[in-house]
């Protein structure tokens, strides 16, 4: 069985790509992350050991779908990431 990838869906299910784009373009607008919260938080999924072709394995999410929510954390407990605020959010390093 090949070894789960540290990466986001783009590269572990080219196919859900789409699907994921979809489902976060279905969320209000005023739910989503700012651009730059996203991204660190992304940033930080690919730097974390729990990062498994493109899911969390503490949470089972798409992690691309869990950080473009303003009001979710990261599962981890201290989290590595937590809750929009303003226009920054937490950040521990994984
Ligand atoms: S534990 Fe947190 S930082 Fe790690 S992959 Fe899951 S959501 Fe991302």
């Amino acid at each position: 069985m090949p070894k789960p990838c540290r990466c986001l869906t783009d590269q572990a299910m080219p196919g859900m790509k789409a699907v994921i784009e979809d489902v976060i373009a279905s969320l209000p607008p005023a739910q989503l992350a700012d651009g730059p919260v996203y991204r660190a938080r992304l940033d930080i999924c690919l730097a974390c050991p729990e990062l498994a072709d493109g899911t969390c394995r503490l949470c089972g999410c798409f992690v691309e779908v869990r950080a473009a929510q303003k009001k979710n954390q990261c599962p981890h407990v201290p989290g590595y990431w937590g809750p929009q605020k303003g226009d920054s959010t937490y950040v521990n390093t994984p």
